[in-house]
């Protein structure tokens, strides 16, 4: 199993302190690897500076052909990869594979997207051109919950770009990233796309490097925050992709088997450790009671088990820590009077399992409404005017994403108008696309990524005015 960083485009074991990968569904140890030492941070920076003089200056349809290149190579190692995902992070292998095939939908889009040059004429005869030039070596960092495809989505913008970038995944789930850093440099010249492997303390040094022009950064607002601050001394722009907690307004006159289908899908998807699950639900009250019902045949439908299993639907959390944490939400809703429905299925002996769980009759002040929980649990709320829902979102002081479920697609559209995020889905929730922006307000994040919105996030804007001499 590879386990190496890449600098200058060769695998090295990091020289630093040994770290254990755990598989969240056995809690066996399924390998070690090396953290990067500082001094193979600095030689990782200065090649990947090195590399941008040569990196800048290709003709992007060379840039283009390397990514279809790679995208062919991911897609040809679906299964290995798509395993290894699994292994590392819990989810059910079917998940795993949806995150492989779309990792390749999003660097096949990128491929595509050409960076504008913009044109003016004066009337004085003078002509300006403004361009958008790339930045120079950019930091990527990463969390455990998608980790692949997180990666991919910060790497592939910042190359087309024409920027170097050295990412450094979550020290939880470090394989599946090596993996595709490996495939990149098999089609990338040395140093464009480097690697570096451990924890914060690495992802901080790296953060606050001085040869780095950028940071991208998915993960927890705290971290985000630490980021930023790291970023003064420097004047290092960030795209800051955040946490959140979403809400989704159930209407009275939807179709309420349908909807629970895919509420219960956007709550749980990968256990519910995804940024744009649906994370509070407020349902009107004349249907309440049998959005409760539905929702609880969805959560005893769920094959709880290890994702490489067949049959299995519902994977473990990733982390001790988060699988306390999700378990503290749990309690505190208990002792503040909810009810918790749990699916009957029996948990596995070993491994972080936590049943996907219905908080009823919860109510706003409580912790799972308030904060977000990045797990298995639902809390669902009853309501009888959307105004007070509208209010009550927008309270929040995170602005991911929020979605609104009604036949009545002019009224969701005004509702949508009203709410504090950076996106609202009707009738859906949580499924991304790459050509529309996707970013947070608030505490959810800065800076947008996907699309071309996103693409630009990776230049400078340089403007030429020309006159004649
Ligand atoms: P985290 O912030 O703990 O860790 C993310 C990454 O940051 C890891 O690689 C970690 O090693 C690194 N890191 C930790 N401290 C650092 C420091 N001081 N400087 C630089 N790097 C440091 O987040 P997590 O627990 O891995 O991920 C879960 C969180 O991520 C949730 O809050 C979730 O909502 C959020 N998330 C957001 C999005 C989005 O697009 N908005 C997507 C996925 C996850």
């Amino acid at each position: 199993m590879n386990t190496s960083m890449y600098i200058n485009g060769q695998a090295i074991l990091g020289n630093g302190n040994a770290l254990d990968v755990n598989n969240p569904a056995t809690l066996e140890v399924i390998t070690q690897v090396y953290s990067s030492a500082f001094e193979q941070l600095e030689e990782c920076v200065a090649k990947a500076k090195q590399a941008f003089t040569i990196w800048k200056n290709l003709a992007d349809p060379k840039i283009v052909e390397a990514f279809h290149a790679i995208a062919e190579d991911i897609l040809s190692q679906k299964e290995e990869l798509a395993r290894l995902i699994t292994l590392e992070q819990g989810k059910p292998l079917f998940l795993a594979q949806v995150e492989v095939e779309l990792t390749v939908q999003w660097i096949n889009y990128v491929a595509g997207l050409n960076i504008p040059v913009e044109h003016y004429q004066e009337a004085n005869g003078k002509k300006i051109t403004v361009y958008n030039r790339p930045l120079g070596v950019v930091a990527s960092i990463t969390p455990w919950n998608w980790p692949f495809m997180i990666a991919a989505w910060h790497l592939f913008p910042a190359l087309k770009a024409k920027n170097c970038v050295i990412n450094k995944p979550s020290e939880f789930t470090p394989l599946s990233t090596i993996k595709l850093i490996e495939i990149i440099n098999q089609h990338l010249p040395a140093g464009v796309c480097s690697l570096i492997l451990g924890d914060g303390k690495i992802g901080h040094a790296l953060t606050q490097h001085p040869d780095i022009q950028k940071v991208t950064f998915t993960g927890s607002t705290g971290t985000g925050q630490k980021i930023l601050e790291n970023s003064v001394s420097t004047l290092k722009s960030v795209v800051l992709e955040l946490g959140g907690n979403d809400i989704g307004i159930v209407l009275e006159d939807v179709d309420i088997d349908q909807v629970c289908r895919k509420v219960f899908m956007s709550a749980f998807l990968n256990a519910g450790q995804t940024c744009a699950c649906l994370k509070r639900l407020y349902v009107h009250e004349k249907i309440y009671d049998q959005v409760i019902r539905k929702l609880t045949e969805m959560i005893n439908s769920q094959v709880l088990g290890n994702g490489l299993e067949e049959g299995t639907t519902f994977g473990p959390v990733q982390n001790k820590l988060q699988f306390e944490k999700v378990q503290a939400f749990i309690t505190d809703a208990l002792e503040h009077g909810a009810t918790v429905i749990r699916s009957h299925q029996l948990l596995p002996e070993k491994g972080y399992f936590i049943a996907p769980t219905l908080v009823v009759n919860a109510r706003d002040e409580m912790e799972v409404v308030q904060k977000e929980q990045f797990g298995p649990v639902l809390p669902i709320l009853s309501f009888s005017h959307v105004d007070e829902v509208i209010k009550t979102t927008n309270q929040s002081e995170f602005g991911l994403g929020a979605s609104v479920w009604t036949k009545n697609l002019q009224k969701a559209e005004k509702i949508a108008e009203q709410i504090e995020a950076g996106t609202v889905w009707i009738n859906s929730h949580a499924d991304l696309s790459p050509e529309a922006a996707f970013g947070g307000w608030k505490l959810s994040g800065l800076g947008y990524s996907f699309g071309l919105g996103g693409l630009l996030q990776y230049t400078h804007k340089q403007s030429v005015h020309i006159t004649a001499a």
